[in-house]
């Protein structure tokens, strides 16, 4: 059963707002939202049903913990952090937008009680490397390496990947496989990737901007606008051309 799958980024007020950062306030409206058309926030220890939607958040943010976790702990949703194993309680000087977009990591205390909750911390690597400019070896490191930090930190197993950038590699999913990662999140519309003979299996999700209201979000866990994917392409397009600035500095 496919879970329709929203993906965040920071969920945060004030004056660093980019099309990553969604604000606390509408980020309530699309959690009540989702709860009242009977949507309810599971992870992958869960068991889906047809009303199970699942809210993953995207590099660990601290923001997540002081507004996004209040909110789902009033409407019973539980969610998915992707953490950056060796970003805990840090800056995110790994951004290069770090100088005018600044954000604390979460602490170890803070998803110690996202997990006590019932949340899932996933993998995001360590650093928030782009694995199209990694060796074999050092995206096996970067996947392995982050799985056991995390899993020695919440003391529990981490079977959900999702790669830096979103950008995924072929060698991927065996690694993924031999590390006994179950689960690996893709960006939906622009997943155009190898086959996947591995079991793992591939969770497809939407990502979600910051003017994104409540029927947008049903549309994309609906699937049906074209407009929605359109959208989206551009927008991970312009992330990706980032990541071919950050190479030449
Ligand atoms: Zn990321």
């Amino acid at each position: 059963m496919q879970v329709p799958t929203l993906g965040y980024h920071n969920i945060s007020a004030g004056t660093q707002v980019g099309l990553n950062t969604v604000s606390p306030s509408r980020f309530k409206k699309h959690i009540s939202g989702l709860a009242r058309f009977g949507m309810q926030g599971i992870t992958t220890f869960d068991s889906p049903d047809e009303d199970s939607i699942m809210i993953t958040f995207d590099d660990g943010y601290e923001d997540i913990f002081q507004n996004a976790f209040p909110v789902c702990q009033n409407y019973g949703f539980r969610a998915i952090v992707f953490q950056l194993a060796d970003y805990i309680g840090i800056n995110n000087d790994w951004d290069i937008n770090f100088y005018k977009n600044n954000h604390l990591h979460l602490s170890k205390d803070q998803l110690l009680k996202f997990v006590e909750a019932g949340w899932e911390i996933g993998s995001h690597g360590c650093h928030h490397q782009a694995y199209s400019g990694l060796k074999y070896s050092e995206i096996y490191a970067d996947m392995a390496v982050s799985k056991e930090k995390l899993e020695n930190l919440i003391g529990k197993e981490v079977h959900s990947f999702t790669a830096p950038f979103n950008m995924m590699v072929p060698t991927i999913y065996q690694i993924a496989e031999e590390l006994a990662y179950k689960y690996i999140f893709l960006q939906k519309p622009l997943s155009t990737i190898s086959e996947n003979k591995t079991k793992v299996k591939i969770i497809e999700r939407r990502s979600v901007y910051s003017f994104d209201m409540v029927k947008n979000l049903i549309k994309k866990i609906e699937n049906k606008s074209r407009y929605e994917i359109y959208k989206e392409n551009i927008i991970h397009f312009c992330s990706n051309a980032t990541i071919g600035t950050k190479k030449l500095i």
